[in-house]
């Protein structure tokens, strides 16, 4: 353990001061706005959910529990398009509900009330402690877990529960409870700035003469890797007589609620003409899209699936990369016209 800890607060938070970045989520103080910022970044990367302004129009289309709480499905996850994981935002709903009901849509700052509520783990309850309340509890995070990995210089696997035992034990003795809030800032901010996964920037770093690490870039260490595997998926491009496509609105456990062309086994379309291809990613999966265009009247229609008009498209939720081959489709249809 570091031995000055308070100096060690210090030059942290003097950094901070300093350096800290201005990402929209810090201006505020209302538990609803970091609760749906803590929640969007979780499984989202910063630069992407900065970097299309989802979190800012997600707030204009939901400004506060009462709003979230009513929300329909379909501009709920219009509102989330593009970001993944879309159980997320149903997720974010069951929270404002029980909000609602059971405190009067206003955030307990108790950890044991926070915890109660659906969707409200242990880093989320700390997260808003710290971040909307500026009360202690320690936010470990994917950086803070790094910076503190190789702080302590930890050469065990972080990926096990008595690694993540082991952090959250150094997270709590480390904490600053004087100012929470900028303290939990800055720790993750130099995971995101400084503490890089892959090639630390020790030379700049705030806390550098408190960390123990001798190899900074092997650490932290990972137990299990993720096994990326490509899959190939077959889409259909049918159009009727009246020019509308066929469309899925799926009914599965991730996706409930979004729109994509229809799919349809290898081994039934994949003789058909590819007419737009698209690679996207999804958990641990490299999806290669393959659209195929075939006779509207060929295909009986599967559960799910509808004709519909071009012109109704937008409002309806759907994962980007099928957004994308839409409009690359119906912009080639429409040169042809
Ligand atoms: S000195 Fe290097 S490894 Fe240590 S905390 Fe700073 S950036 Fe990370």
């Amino acid at each position: 353990m570091i031995e000055n800890r308070e100096a060690f607060r210090d030059a942290l938070l003097q950094w901070f001061a300093v350096c800290g970045k201005d990402y929209p989520w810090r201006r505020t103080r209302d538990g609803y706005a970091v609760l749906v910022s803590e929640v969007m970044l979780q499984q989202t990367q910063l630069a992407t959910v900065l970097g299309k302004s989802y979190y800012t129009r997600f707030l204009a289309s939901f400004p506060n529990v009462a709003a979230l709480a009513v929300a329909a499905d379909e501009p709920l996850l219009k509102a989330w398009e593009g970001l993944g994981y879309y159980r997320r935002a149903r997720m974010l709903r069951e929270t404002a509900r029980a909000l609602i009901a059971k405190h009067g849509g206003v955030f307990p700052r108790d950890t044991l009330e926070l915890l109660d509520l659906p969707g409200i783990g242990p880093y989320t309850a700390n997260a808003l402690r710290a971040f909307a309340f500026d009360l202690p509890g320690a936010v470990v995070d994917g950086n803070v877990t790094r910076v503190l990995a190789r702080l302590m210089n930890f050469c065990e696997p972080v990926d096990t529960s008595a690694a993540q035992r082991q952090i959250a034990q150094w997270a709590e003795l480390l904490e600053e409870k004087q100012h929470p809030r900028a303290y939990n800032s800055a720790l993750m901010e130099l995971g995101q700035t400084i503490c890089r996964p892959g090639s630390p920037d020790c030379a700049n770093c705030p806390v550098a003469q408190f960390c123990q690490a001798s190899t900074p870039s092997r650490l932290p260490l990972k137990r299990l890797k993720t096994v990326i595997t490509a899959v190939d998926e077959h889409a259909l491009w049918l159009r009727d007589a009246a020019g509308r496509l066929l469309l899925h609105c799926e009914d599965g456990r991730r996706r409930t609620g979004m729109w994509k062309l229809p799919t349809r086994a290898a081994a039934d379309i994949a003789h058909l003409p590819v007419v737009a291809e698209q690679h996207y990613s999804i958990t641990r999966y490299r999806v290669h899209l393959l659209v195929h265009a075939g006779s509207a009247d060929s295909f009986a229609l599967a559960l799910g699936e509808v004709w519909l008009d071009p012109a109704a498209l937008d409002p309806l939720p759907m994962p980007p990369a099928f957004r994308k081959i839409l409009i690359k489709l119906l912009e080639k249809s429409a040169n042809q016209m």
